[in-house]
């Protein structure tokens, strides 16, 4: 291997040649050896060397060159190659230039010629060895500056992930304080808590150090109720890798809250748990608002009572312990206020609600707290009556409400009483199906109101054969308006001074393919119900319009005469009321003041502005209008003048007790005063006997209608009586 080159400068070639034979002699092959006979000779090989870059361990150079000093040329190896061994060959021994080598080259020795080749060798072997060690020595420096400059930039780096570290740990921890959840982390030996973030405070309203500190401090928290979940929460999670709980907890200020714990095992590279880490959510508000909801869905908004749904449960319940228990009896109570739609109406929706509030409240005092009041919606609430004896607490529950429902409430500024009427269904039949339970109690409740309202009635199973027979009403009546199955009849209205026939009430009946003629007792409640009435209603205005245009053209008796049409609050409430009446009274060609039309007080009181305003429409149109069946009404006589009223009909029900109730003769004498005071005419209704048109004459009654007169009679019977009294106008007492 070749270590580099030795470098020997003499002029003299003898002694270069057998330096150059001895260096060999002690370098062997380990050298090469280079010779130069003169200073520039020497400077050349050394650029040629220094170009290859080549090593140039040792320069041996005689003292006395023919071109410069060997101590010179010795200087300028130092300071181009200081690493460089220099020995100095003399002839003479010129101390002056030695020490000038020694000083400025940096001589390693001189040698004085001749020498000895034994301490040639030593010499050179020692520059060489000498060289080498520097040389060693400038390596491991080399070797240990990088080393060091390694360090140094690995302290570094590991000073800047440090750094980093420590701002992704703050940002963790400011991330984590700032958290409304809990964030838990725990042992997986023993389960022992290893942090937890402020948020758990805020939460269990425990300190964090609490938590650290009492490790049972964790389940003790736990709602008594709910500590069952979290006890083996952890063994679960460590088995499945990740589980979640929801619980409450119970605060130290005695608030409840409820949890969700949501956690997973933690695992290292190789898949083995090291942690248990978890978040903790207070799920309290959304539990509140499933609870909320929950309620809603069982419970009316208004009242806060039960709802259908929940009636629907409970009676459903009722009827498993039924099968269960032979001897428990229960009853579904149906109640419908009697008078609520027109308080609604006339009061508006506040006083409604104020008022159904007011009834809820009263209900739920009228029973026991194992039962069940609910609102099915409007004015209907049912009363579920639980574990009774028999239908007679039933019955008594119901006499209960129906006295208390009787009496006025004060609702506001407003006294008012509504009435009730009660159907009860009792179990004595075995109910399969809540549905029906509930449905029959609502028979009997709808036969309580055809009772005439104000009472209970108790189910039994005939009357649903005659809901049957109603629904088959409603859908015969429906076919019966296309199939025009509708006839007018007519009552005479007479001038009791006179006898003559003043008007004639327009009164319909149905000709039912099967059932022959039925009266409108039948089935104008059930049109109204339906809303069919408005139809029918037009229809019958329409026919009684053209019929008296066609008899006015026919009959001279029919000249003078009006047709008075009764109405419904169906039809007064259509939007399109007024446009009808015009139109039918053009199609028919009859003018108005030829028309009349028969309300009631009751139709009047909702709505009052819109009524006044339609009436005024109608009066505009010279159509007269009669307050029918009135006294049966609950309207106050201020009411009264507010609307443009023609005719007073007395009810038929005074009528017919006047003579045997002075009572009623003095509500008969009032109603006549009261409309000759208001300039209204007045018209008894229902009169049988010559008794009852003297008393009424007396007491100075313009007008009467009734069986002594004639009963209503058919279009034939009308037109018979019209041809017949062709020229005059006295009617017939006996027809
Ligand atoms: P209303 O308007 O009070 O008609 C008088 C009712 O009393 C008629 O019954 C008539 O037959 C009956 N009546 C008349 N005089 C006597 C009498 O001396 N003694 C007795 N006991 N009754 C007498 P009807 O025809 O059965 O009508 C009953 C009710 O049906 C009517 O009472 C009226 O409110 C309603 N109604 C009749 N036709 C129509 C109609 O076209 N539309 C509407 N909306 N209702 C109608
Ligand atoms: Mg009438
Ligand atoms: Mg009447």
């Amino acid at each position: 291997m070749n270590k580099g080159t030795i470098i020997c400068i003499d002029d003299d070639r003898l002694i270069l040649n057998s330096l150059r034979d001895q260096l060999q002699r002690i370098i062997e092959d380990a050298y090469e050896i280079e010779v130069a006979e003169s200073g520039g000779e020497a400077l050349e090989l050394l650029s040629e060397l220094e170009a290859d870059r080549i090593k140039i361990p040792l320069v041996i150079c005689d003292q006395n060159l023919p071109d410069m000093g060997g101590d010179a040329l010795l200087s300028y190896v130092q300071i181009q190659y200081p690493k460089t061994r220099k020995i100095l060959l003399t002839g003479d021994a010129n101390l002056d230039a030695i020490i000038h080598a020694i000083n400025s080259a940096n001589l390693y020795r001189y040698i004085a010629k001749p020498w000895d080749e034994t301490d040639l060798g030593l010499t050179v072997k020692a520059a060489l060895q000498s060289y080498w060690q520097d040389e060693q020595l400038i390596e491991q420096n080399k070797t240990l500056r990088a080393v060091n400059l390694q360090l140094h930039a690995e302290i570094d780096e590991r000073q800047l992930t440090q750094q980093k570290l420590q701002d992704s740990e703050q940002r963790l921890e400011s991330i984590l304080n700032s958290l409304d959840d809990v964030v838990w982390s725990a042992a997986i030996d023993g389960y022992q808590l290893l942090y937890l973030n402020p948020a758990a405070e805020e939460v269990h309203g425990y300190s964090v150090s609490s938590f650290l500190s009492n490790p049972n401090l964790w389940t003790e928290v736990v709602h008594p109720a709910d500590r069952h979940q979290i006890v083996h929460f952890f063994d679960h999670l460590l088995a499945s890798g990740s589980q979640s709980i929801e619980y409450r907890i119970l605060r130290p200020d005695g608030e409840i809250r409820w949890l969700k714990n949501r956690g997973h095992v933690t695992t290292d590279d190789r898949g083995t748990p090291i942690r248990l880490d978890g978040i903790i959510y207070d799920i309290t508000e959304q539990k509140r608002a499933q609870a909320q909801l929950l309620h809603d869905a069982f419970h009316d908004e208004l009242t806060g009572l039960p709802n259908r749904n929940l009636l629907m449960e409970r009676i459903a319940q009722s009827l498993k312990r039924q099968h269960r228990i032979p001897d428990y009896q229960f009853a579904l109570l149906f109640i419908d206020l009697d008078r609520f739609k027109i308080i609604n109406d006339s009061l508006g929706h506040i006083v409604g609600d104020q008022l159904l509030v007011a009834i809820a409240n009263l209900l739920e005092n009228c029973v026991r707290t194992s039962d069940t009041v609910a609102r099915l919606g409007g004015d209907e609430f049912t009363i579920l009556l639980d574990g009774i004896q028999g239908v007679e607490d039933a019955t008594q529950v119901a006499e209960r409400i129906l006295f208390t429902l009787q009496k006025p409430f004060q609702v506001g500024d407003h006294s008012v009483f509504t009435g009730s009427s009660i159907g009860i269904a009792y179990n004595s039949v075995q109910y399969e199906d809540a549905t029906l339970l509930l449905r029959d109690a609502d028979i009997a409740m709808y036969r309580a109101k055809a009772m005439g309202k104000g009472c209970f009635v108790v189910f039994s199973p005939e009357m649903h054969a005659q809901t049957l027979n109603l629904l088959k009403l409603e859908r015969d009546l429906r076919s019966a308006i296309d199939r025009e199955e509708f006839v007018l009849f007519y009552q005479p209205i007479i001038d009791l001074q006179t006898g003559g026939l003043c008007d004639v009430e327009v009164l319909v009946r149905w000709q039912h393919p099967d059932r022959g003629l039925i009266l409108p007792s039948e089935f104008i409640p059930v049109a109204e119900e339906t809303g069919l009435i408005v139809e029918i209603g037009k229809w019958v205005l329409q026919a009684a319009c053209h019929q008296l245009r066609s008899y006015q053209q026919q009959f001279f008796a029919a000249q003078t005469l009006r047709i008075s049409v009764n109405l419904s609050s169906e039809q007064l409430q259509d939007p399109n009321f007024i446009h009808e009446v015009d139109r039918i009274l053009a199609e028919s060609r009859l003018e108005g003041h030829y028309l009349k039309l028969e309300l009631t007080e009751t139709m009047l009181m909702a709505h009052e502005e819109k009524h006044i305003q339609t009436l005024q429409q109608l009066r505009d149109r010279n159509i007269q209008i009669s307050l029918d069946d009135f006294g049966t009404g609950y309207s106050s006589l201020s009411y009264l003048y507010r609307f443009p009223l023609d005719t007073l009909k007395i009810d038929r029900s005074f009528v017919s007790r006047m003579m045997s109730q002075p009572q009623d003769a003095e509500i008969v004498n009032t109603i006549i005063s009261l409309a000759r005071t208001m300039n209204m005419d007045v018209v008894a209704e229902g009169i049988e006997t010559e008794a009852e048109v003297s008393h009424l004459i007396q007491l100075g009654c313009d007008r009467g209608q009734g069986y002594l007169f004639s009963r209503p009679m058919s279009q034939q019977q009308l037109e018979k009586c019209l041809r017949e009294r062709q020229g005059q106008l006295e009617f017939c007492h006996h027809p």
